[in-house]
């Protein structure tokens, strides 16, 4: 069997991100979307979808799904429909679907694809037992395949409610070319009978994800390598009911700086965290672009570009790593892009309460180019606007050794000039002959307590009136 579809690349591609709303957006799940949304708006009329898949009543909840919508915009992405923009091939929450799985089990008993398995989950756990210990993989024995109407009955009269699985064909070799891993082959006999829907009549993930980016028209499907083993099973119930596959890929998983998946104790894995702790929705999009997929593009990439750059070939099959270290990279450099309306909502939390606009933005100019997250703004934030307390050690012997004469001249010329870094050092200068690191140093250690930070001159232009003069006349 050989279910490969033609190749659509270079023609118009429909993708779809397809989350399960059981909890966070995952940041191994913002990179699928990503390259979906990038695959499909690589070349001109593609279409990107949302599909909620929540058959799963009890982990599913409306509140992720909601959760999940706000992270992906934040992110940048759109999509053509998606569950708060249903067109003509929905609905996009499975939950809404099921008339339409309905009628593909009914066309699957039809053709006597599927049957009722009633075996109860004892019975399997026990069968499972059985196999491992006998050194085989444990896959359903087919108990309930060829039972008779009769036996069917008296099971169904015994008030056993059944299962349904797919009857898997035997002998068959499952082949198809994966976009990203190239061919693959199973075995049918390898794959046991499977269920497509459960005992309480909901529709199974194999089942209803299949026959949804048919019925949605979906070209491509690009998700995790954790899915590259259902695939067989979801092309045979493809073929099974007559319906066109999409292409398949699959994208290594993506792992913590030690190497194992990325999980908990490395930290923050949600897009949401990131986002509470203020990383810049550009940053997360640069650098999950370039996890397990290769670019020659090394610049700050807006969606656009990347969808533009976006090389379906050039994704990993091996793991890809999460560098927080490069992500800051990153972070710096979509900072240093905010419009100044847009810097001042990112740094807002920490501002001082009732400063005014223009003050706000004079000091986030000053401190942009030195913040990686808005709390490192902190630091800046009580240096301008707060008191400062005595000198460290190093800072103090600066401030000594520079002598009162250089700081009387300073608080003078702070006096008359204000806050202005060129007229203070220019008066020092005059006054003291100092240059260079002598002539600035010892200012800025009495200006802000500290040797190091943003560019001095628009740090103090960003205090309030009379701080400089009052701060240098401390040592005058
Ligand atoms: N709901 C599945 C998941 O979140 C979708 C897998 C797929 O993309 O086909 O893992
Ligand atoms: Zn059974």
């Amino acid at each position: 069997m050989d279910t490969s579809p033609a190749e659509t690349f270079g023609q118009p591609q429909t993708t779809r991100f397809a989350p399960s709303p059981t909890g966070e957006l995952h940041l191994g799940n913002a990179r699928t979307a990503l390259f979906n949304y990038l695959l499909a708006h690589h070349g001109a009329g593609g279409r990107f979808l949302l599909r909620i898949e929540d058959t799963d009543a009890e982990r599913s909840k409306d509140q992720h799904t909601a959760a999940l919508i706000e992270d992906l915009k934040w992110l940048g992405m759109r999509w053509e429909a998606g569950p708060d923009r249903e067109d003509a091939r929905g609905p996009y929450r499975q939950s809404q679907r099921l008339e339409f799985y309905a009628r593909y089990f009914a066309e699957l008993e039809k053709r006597n694809a599927v049957y009722p398995c009633y075996c109860t989950p004892l019975e399997l756990e026990a069968s499972r037992r059985a196999q491992l210990a006998s050194g085989r993989p444990p896959r359903y024995a087919g108990t309930c395949r060829d039972l008779s109407p009769e036996q069917r009955q008296t099971k169904a009269q015994a008030g056993l409610k059944p299962t349904t699985r797919f009857r898997v064909p035997l002998g068959r070799r499952i082949e198809f070319v994966d976009f990203v891993h190239g061919s693959q082959s199973f075995l049918s006999d390898d794959i046991g009978d499977f269920v497509v829907r459960r005992a309480d009549g909901t529709a199974a993930f194999f089942f209803c994800n299949a026959v949804d980016d048919a019925d949605m028209g979906v070209t491509h499907v690009l998700r995790g390598e954790d899915h590259l083993t259902n695939t067989p099973r979801q092309l045979m119930i493809l073929e099974a009911l007559g319906l066109r596959a999409p292409s398949y890929g699959h994208v290594s998983l993506i792992v913590g700086s030690d190497g194992s998946p990325l999980s908990k104790r490395h930290g923050a894995t949600s897009v949401r965290e990131y986002r509470e702790r203020g990383y810049l929705p550009q940053a997360m999009t640069n650098h999950l672009f370039r996890l397990g997929h290769s670019t020659p593009e090394h610049g700050f990439l807006s969606l656009e570009e990347m969808a533009r750059a976006f090389d379906s070939t050039h994704l990993g099959r091996s793991p890809a790593r999460f560098d927080e270290q490069q992500l800051h990279v990153w972070q710096k450099e979509a900072a240093h892009r905010l419009s100044p309306e847009e810097a001042l909502r990112w740094l807002d939390p920490v501002l001082p309460k009732g400063l005014g606009p223009a003050a706000a933005h004079t000091f986030i100019a000053a401190v942009l180019p030195n913040l990686v997250l808005p709390e490192d703004a902190r630091t800046w934030v009580d240096i301008v606007f707060g008191d400062l307390p005595a000198l460290p050690a190093a800072e103090q012997q600066l401030v000594q050794e520079a002598g009162k004469s250089y700081f009387a001249a300073a608080a003078e010329a702070a006096s008359a000039h204000g806050n202005d870094l060129p007229a203070i050092a220019n008066a020092v200068r005059a006054a003291t002959g100092k240059k260079g690191a002598a002539l600035y140093m010892p200012l800025r250690a009495a200006l802000t307590g500290v040797a190091h930070g943003p560019e001095l001159a628009p740090l103090l232009k960003a205090m309030p009136p009379g701080k400089a003069r009052e701060r240098l006349a401390r040592f005058a």
